[in-house]
């Protein structure tokens, strides 16, 4: 197999800005786009980084991504605000989203958004940096609609939900900053099984089904018609957590759920409930900070059990790793995915030599 490409951040990131300006976004909201790509890349989740750009394309292509589509706000009753994405970029309607919530938060100490109709909104642990870059704890329901449904219920065989993602993120403290936890409620998101894909691979036993309800490695069936299915993380409590998603974040944002009747364009939408709180309303900060590390440092001491396949880590602690890796040694970038950034380029008139620049060792 051949060695990944690898590539600085900020060569990726200039690349990323260069597709996203030539389909028709703004500099500005070329450059939102791009840095969460990137820092998408950075903190590990290649599933939502610069690889997503074909993805994005064929969208705008189908008319189901408009670009430099900006945030509307439909309602505002103090501590309660919905908003709509009309299908603009989920990266730019979301953070513009969560920055009018930090400010309204200032003054309410609470405040419940809903996000509807957001074209693909990536990494949700990205909002969650927001809200802990501005010392608010957040809590993102997500769900995900007009595209196949290809995660199965527990114990069905096939594709009836997304990956409706969840994230809570907590400020913490200089020992242990940055709580945050960030994951599909699949037993792993579907941009893994693509990345995999992508690179040839398989993936761990129990994670998928075929076309037939019965289990496979092969992520290929994901992406085959008709498609097989991604099984629900932890069984009947992944899919629980999943089906709330599509009750909070598709039923009270008013952007819907992936009942039959709404519409499957093919696109990634994304509807998202974020409850945003500030700590200092409720506990002295001193308190807070002791008893976070206190927690946080009695898990941590905990012995490694015989069949461990890691250390032990707070949720979050695999990005920081990673993004201080790769921001010091490169982002990797399988062939595959550089072949369809290639062609999704040049397909735009970015002449190839262009694109081919980027790509010089970190
Ligand atoms: P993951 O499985 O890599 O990580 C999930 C969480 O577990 C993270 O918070 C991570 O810090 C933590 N974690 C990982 N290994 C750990 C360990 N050994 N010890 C302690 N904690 C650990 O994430 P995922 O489920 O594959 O999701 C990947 C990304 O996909 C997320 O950023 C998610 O937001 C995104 N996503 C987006 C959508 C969408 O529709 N926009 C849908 C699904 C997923």
């Amino acid at each position: 197999m051949k060695t990944d490409l690898l590539f600085a951040p900020e060569q990726l990131k200039r690349l990323a800005c260069r597709i996203l300006t030539a389909a028709g976004s703004s500099d500005k909201e070329a450059e939102i786009v791009a840095a969460h790509l990137i820092r998408a890349n950075l903190t590990g989740h290649d599933s939502h980084g610069i690889g997503m750009l074909p993805t994005y394309l064929r969208s705008i292509a189908n008319g189901l991504l408009i670009p430099n589509t900006p945030l509307k706000l439909i309602s505002d009753t103090g501590a309660i605000l919905i908003c709509d994405g009309e299908r603009g970029y989920g990266q730019r309607v979301a953070r513009e989203m969560m920055d009018m919530a930090i400010a309204r938060c200032r003054d309410t100490g609470l405040v419940l958004t809903a996000l509807r109709n957001a074209h693909h909104i990536g990494r949700v642990g990205s909002y969650g940096e927001q809200a802990m870059a501005a010392g608010l704890i957040s809590l993102h329901f997500v769900n995900v609609t007009d595209h196949t449904p290809v995660v199965a219920v527990h114990n069905g065989a096939d594709g009836r939900l997304l990956t409706n993602p969840v994230c809570f993120a907590m400020p913490g403290t200089a020992k242990h900053p940055n709580l945050l936890l960030d994951m599909a409620t699949s037993k792993i998101a579907l941009g893994k099984a693509r990345v995999a894909m992508n690179a040839g691979k398989e993936v761990a036993d129990d994670t998928l089904l075929d076309s037939h309800g019965s289990p496979t490695n092969d992520p290929r069936v994901l992406f085959s018609d008709p498609p097989g299915a991604l099984k629900p993380l932890g069984r009947h409590k992944g899919f629980g957590i999943a089906f709330f998603c599509e009750l909070l974040a598709g039923v009270l944002s008013g952007g819907g759920t992936m009942q039959p009747e709404h519409p499957r364009h093919g696109g990634v939408t994304n509807n998202m409930l974020t409850i945003l709180i500030d700590p200092q309303r409720l506990v002295n900060n001193q308190w807070l900070e002791s008893e976070v590390d206190a927690i946080a440092d009695y898990l941590l001491a905990s012995p490694p059990a015989t069949d461990a396949d890691d250390e032990i880590m707070l949720p979050g602690e695999p990005e920081r790793r990673h993004a201080e890796q790769r921001s010091r040694d490169g982002i990797p970038v399988d062939h595959e995915t550089w072949r369809e950034l290639l062609a999704g380029g040049t397909a735009l008139g970015i002449p190839e030599s262009e694109l081919n620049a980027c790509q010089t060792t970190p």
